[in-house]
């Protein structure tokens, strides 16, 4: 048997994914530490939506290889699809699983014991000339033990064509799984224990089109909350077009929780266009009144780009207008990197460094201030809180159903406990709360 440690960069899919390996893993006896210094093989899910998620693959790769020079690599995932020559010659790198083949990774990183009986001793290589380095980062381990929040991949792939997007690309189209097994999944982690579930994919928005399934996304909620005893479910992001009436009948069960991330992209008509969404600004803020109508409270977040190719200082103004305008409660803006074979890749009019990095930190600076005002209308509440882990500083750290972070001093145990929560206060970004 050996030992994994298992690492996941980028969005909640990888992370998702990542967890659904170690539970195999675990289930085949092996073990999942969260020290890759004690790691027979560590496995690494990458993402490639940035020249920045790319870079953070090379740098971890290369630290993983200085903190276990014993150890070998598996890379998965989006990077391993899109560079897996230049992967494969990463120090220690022994197995590069491309997206196709990710459902195969226990069978390739396990192989049946051969006439030797240990298949998964590590070949011995010359220790690394360089310094031990290691920065702690998002091994799994640990939160496949919290069990308070479980990610449930249920589909894979993206139909749509924006014109920045190598996701689509490299995880081709939409593939759902049935719902019958992501409703007994879910099922198996509320019994170990977890309090909440999230609904993880590429576009779960297009979830059950390829299945033929008319309800789609709703049915599959609408399963999840009647067949399961689950205290919360969230969504992870949903593309605006595939939000209607249907989807948003279904918050009238409390426990979905009152959290819609909704990608905008840019708050600019031209801009839309040429990043080929499917959705313009004017239709996207009556989709936001509609839901508000709906749902008073929802915590509406989004994802930005700035800088995107042809993007002036008018079009940058009109998508920060619109974006204020919008009151998010959270933003996600990303500098603009252009991605190998896309076609925003080929446009003209590419922003220059220092303008992309100024927008950046405008729009930043407009995301903070839009979620302190969000935060702030629910200072003096009582909410419910589920408490995921005690901070350093001694303080417990959990999370709203709105997504408001919140801290609290309190000696007793609350991991994993969903308590009504008085918001006392608010400090450095999160609210303090004290514990009814
Ligand atoms: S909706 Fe657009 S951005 Fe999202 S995965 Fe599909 S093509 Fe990419």
């Amino acid at each position: 048997m050996a030992t994994f440690y298992l690492h996941s960069l980028g969005c909640r899919l990888n992370q998702s994914e990542l967890e659904a390996l170690a539970r195999r893993l675990v289930g085949m006896g092996h073990g999942v530490v969260d020290d890759p210094a004690r790691a027979d093989i560590c496995v690494v899910n990458t993402c490639a939506v940035t020249a920045e998620a790319e870079r953070k693959t090379r740098h971890l790769l290369r630290a993983l290889a200085r903190a276990n020079p014993q150890a070998r690599i598996a890379v998965l995932g989006c990077a391993a699809t899109l560079r897996p020559e230049e992967l494969a010659s990463f120090p220690n790198v022994a197995w590069v699983i491309p997206n196709e083949e990710k459902e195969r990774a226990v069978e390739a990183l396990t192989p049946t014991p051969g006439p030797s009986g240990h298949p998964l001793t590590p070949t011995p290589r010359p220790p690394s000339p360089s310094p031990p380095l290691w920065e702690r980062g998002r091994g799994l381990g640990e939160e496949v033990r919290a069990r308070t929040r479980a990610f449930i991949k249920i589909q894979d792939g993206c139909n749509n064509a924006c014109t920045y997007c190598i996701v689509h690309i490299l995880r081709g189209p939409v593939r759902s799984r049935p719902p019958e097994e992501v409703v007994a999944e879910i099922a198996a982690r509320v019994r170990e224990g977890y309090q909440e579930a999230v609904l993880t994919g590429v576009n779960i928005g297009a979830y059950g089109q390829d299945l033929g399934r008319k309800d789609g996304l709703a049915g599959l909620i609408q399963a999840v909350l009647t067949r399961t005893d689950l205290p919360r479910l969230r969504l992870s992001s949903v593309e605006p077009w595939d939000v209607g009436g249907s989807l948003l009948a279904l918050w009238s069960d409390r426990r979905l929780c009152r959290q819609l991330h909704l990608p905008l992209q840019s708050g600019c008509e031209a801009t839309l266009r040429r990043m080929g969404r499917r959705m313009t600004a004017a239709e996207y803020a009556r989709l936001v009144e509609q839901i508000r109508a709906a749902v008073p409270e929802m915590a509406i977040t989004t994802d930005i780009i700035v800088g995107f190719p042809g993007e002036d200082e008018a079009e940058f103004a009109e998508s920060i207008a619109f974006v204020e305008r919008m009151a998010f409660a959270r933003l996600h803006v990303f500098p603009f990197s252009p991605r190998p074979g896309t076609p925003a890749a080929r446009m003209e009019g590419r922003v220059p460094e220092p303008a992309l990095r100024e927008r950046a930190a405008r729009m930043r600076e407009l995301g903070e201030r839009l979620a302190a005002r969000y935060r702030r209308q629910f200072l003096g509440r009582e909410m419910e809180v589920l408490w995921e882990r005690r901070r350093q500083d001694g303080l417990w750290h959990g999370l709203t159903d709105n997504y408001l972070q919140v801290v609290t001093a309190c000696p007793a145990d609350l991991h994993n406990r969903i308590t009504r929560t008085r918001l006392v206060g608010e400090e450095g970004g999160f609210l303090v709360g004290e514990v009814v």
